[in-house]
Formats: structure tokens, C-alpha cells, sequence
């Protein structure tokens, strides 16, 4: 923990480097944030191969190698971002990484290239310290984790090249300032949704049958739908955003033929897509009885599933203590409303895994939104709170007195 608080300027320094490389995703260009990560954990003495299955989304695969006969520890957190949005609504650069007040300024500065930074630090401190490690320390920075995973966690999971025996998905796990840990995620499940009507000259409207209207229609009737498909200890229920994307209509006066749509729609365990897409095919089956005109079909266009990880599991159990060590409390444990990487972890690679465990706000740190910020403070405490449990994991099975 001394080690860290030594290494307290470079960890805000890295962070700042990395939050102004603008790793914006789409496009999704990771390849320079990726150089950076490369650079240091290989400064660090560790093994690092990289891992580009597409053009520009470069994964950086890094390994701390123990001595043998202990565990191997995984953490994983995301280089892209998402885009700033409207500059004009920022009141700093959002890549100029600026520090005010105890707060680090910018786009990916709490999700997550403040995460990175403090798992590096974490890992420069248990080097600089000599720990004897029987196990192994993992640390994949990976891409596209912000459109789904595809060339990112996903792919390596599905390629069979996340080996580790738990791991920590260092997504922002704070909540109005007190430090939680995410056992579980929401999955996704992306619906398109069509309607089709009969196009006809617009001067004549009674001849055709508006496409964007019966869309209009199905979508207020999903937004008045009452998901009830359970609860789950930890995480929101299920949601349902219909209409985050809509396109219909050619030419003012054609009565448009055709409107397709989009559901962001947010699962639970118990919960499936398929059980989603039924509850969206029961309103347009409702629909199309009250009025023959009306004519629409939905489909799953992507889906992850939600994941979590036992509480019970050693992972958790060290997390907490380490935390517990470091800011005085025991995390309570506490669901997000999002979705992220854990799930490719849990699922595709069978690692059992924290599903969000590091600095960013959930209240505060407007992830996504105009003045992303992360504490610096909590920069610092994950750095030594994950140097403990890499002590703890790698190290002999307890968290160290400090
Ligand atoms: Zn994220």
C-alpha cells in the first residue's frame, strides 16, 4: 500500500496519457491506447502479446508469471470509449485529461482507462515489493468491449485464449462515493423490429397503410408493457427502451411501406432473450387482433447473456477483505444497470468472475455523458485494493496485514 501511494503521480499521469489518446469506438481504433499499455506492462517485466483480429482492435494480453502452484488472477478492462458527444455540452476538452479538484476530466476517464491505469500500478507496486508470487497475474486490455465485444473479449474468449482461474472485470463498481462490488450483470438483448404497411400516393391516404405509424403505435404500446419475469437479488429488473433507433419513410409524399426499429432491451439470470422477444411478439399479436391493418415481425439482433459469480467464491471473499483493508468498510454488494465483458468471461471462458470491481461512479462520474470524471482518490484505493488481492490470490490465500 506504501508502494502505491509512491507510485500515486504515475498512476494519475498514465491515466491522463491514456484518456488523451481518443480510442473512440465507433470507429474503434484502439491501436495506440493499446502501444501504451504494451510499453508498460513489458517495462514491468511481464509477457505481453497482442491479440488484432480486426484491423486497429488490438487487444494487449499481459502475464506476470508466478513461480507455479497458484492460481492465475485475470483482471480485464476496456481501452475504447464511447464518442464525446456534443462538445459544446462539455466544460473541459473532453481528452485533455485535466485534474480539478480531485477529479480526473475526460471521455473513458472513469470507463474504464482510470481502471487500467490503477490495475498497472497495482501490479507495478507487487513488482517493486519483491512478493513472491506462486501464482500468475493476467491483465487484458482489450477493445470493442463499448459495440458488444465482438473483436474483444468475446473473440478471445470464443478463440480459446483467456486462461485464468478467476478474474475481475474492473467496470466502476462506486456508488455516490462508497465503493461496491458487482457479483452480477444485466445481459442484453437487441430486438429489430419491422412494420410493413402499403405504400400509396400521400395526397390519397385512405389507399395506403403508414408503415412509421403502426411503428408508432407498437412502439408506445412496448413502452406502457409491463415487463414481470422475476427479480434477482442484486441487479434492476428487467428493461425494455423501444424505439432508441427508428427508420421508415422515403419521400414526403409516399405513404411509407415499410419502418424498421430498435429495442434495447435488459435481461436478467432466469430472464432469456427469447422470453423478451416473446413478450414484444404478444403486443404485436394483440395489435394486429385489435386492427387488421396493422402488420409487424420482431427479431433478436444481438444478445449477451447476464452473468454472475457466487458470492461465496474466493475472488469475492478476498476482494472484500482487501477492500475492507484499504478504506475501512466491507463493499456491499450491488448491481449495475448496464451490461459488460463479464459475460463473455463467465460464459465462453468459464472464468469465474467479478462482474464489476473498480473506480467510476454510478451516480457521479457521468460515464458516457459530458464531463466524464473519475476520482482520483478512487484511483488509488482500487490500485491497492487490487495489489492486495494479487498478494492475497498469487500470493498464499489471505490478504497480507499491511
Ligand atoms: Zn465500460
Amino acid at each position: 500500500m506504501d508502494e502505491v501511494d509512491r507510485l500515486r503521480t504515475g498512476l494519475v499521469e498514465f491515466t491522463r496519457d491514456l484518456v488523451r489518446i481518443p480510442s473512440v469506438n465507433p470507429p474503434g481504433d484502439v491501436s495506440e491506447a493499446a502501444e501504451v499499455l504494451r510499453s508498460k506492462v513489458e517495462a514491468l517485466g511481464m509477457e505481453a502479446r497482442l491479440v488484432e483480429p480486426r484491423k486497429g482492435r488490438v487487444n494487449v494480453l499481459g502475464e506476470l508469471k508466478g513461480r507455479g502452484g497458484g492460481p492465475t488472477l485475470l483482471f480485464n478492462g476496456h481501452t475504447d470509449v464511447v464518442p464525446e458527444g456534443d462538445v459544446a455540452l462539455w466544460s473541459v476538452d473532453p481528452f485533455s485529461a485535466d485534474v480539478k479538484e480531485g477529479w480526473l476530466y475526460g471521455r473513458g476517464s472513469s470507463d474504464m482507462k482510470g481502471a487500467l491505469a490503477s490495475i498497472v500500478t497495482a501490479i507495478e507496486a507487487v513488482v517493486n515489493s519483491d512478493l513472491e508470487l506462486e501464482g500468475s497475474v493476467a491483465f487484458h486490455g482489450v477493445a470493442d468491449e463499448e459495440v458488444g465485444g465482438r473483436f474483444g473479449t468475446r473473440y478471445l474468449a470464443r478463440k480459446g485464449m483467456i486462461r485464468a482461474d478467476m478474474g475481475v472485470v474492473a467496470e466502476g463498481s462506486v456508488f455516490d462515493g462508497v465503493i461496491a462490488l458487482r457479483p452480477s450483470v444485466r445481459g442484453v438483448c437487441w430486438i429489430r423490429l419491422q412494420t410493413m404497411g402499403k405504400a400509396a400516393h400521400a395526397s390519397h391516404p385512405a389507399m395506403g397503410v403508414n408503415a412509421v405509424l403502426s411503428m408508432s403505435k407498437l412502439l408506445l404500446a412496448l413502452r406502457d408493457l409491463r415487463l414481470d419475469l422475476g427479480h434477482h437479488r442484486y441487479l434492476p429488473d428487467p428493461t425494455l427502451s423501444p424505439g432508441t433507433v427508428i427508420r421508415g419513410g422515403v419521400k414526403t409524399n409516399i405513404i411509407p411501406e415499410l419502418c424498421t426499429a430498435e429495442v434495447d432491451a435488459r435481461t436478467i439470470p432466469g430472464v432469456s432473450a427469447q422470453m423478451i422477444l416473446r413478450e414484444v411478439e404478444g403486443v404485436i399479436e394483440r395489435l394486429g387482433a385489435e386492427d387488421p391493418s396493422f402488420a409487424a415481425k420482431a427479431e433478436i439482433a444481438a444478445s449477451s447473456e447476464p452473468a454472475e459469480i457466487s458470492v461465496d467464491h474466493q475472488a469475492v471473499e478476498v476482494a472484500r477483505k482487501a477492500a475492507e483493508r484499504v478504506v475501512g468498510y466491507e463493499p456491499p454488494l450491488r448491481g449495475g444497470w448496464g451490461s459488460n465483458d463479464s459475460s463473455y468471461l463467465i460464459h465462453d471462458a468459464g472464468v469465474p468472475t467479478i462482474c464489476g470491481f473498480g473506480p467510476g461512479d454510478h451516480a457521479l462520474s457521468n460515464a458516457h455523458g459530458a464531463d466524464e470524471k473519475v476520482r482520483v482518490q478512487e484511483l488509488v484505493d482500487f490500485a491497492k485494493i487490487y495489489a492486495l488481492m494479487i498478494a492475497a490470490i498469487c500470493g498464499g490465500g489471505s490478504v497480507p496485514d499491511c
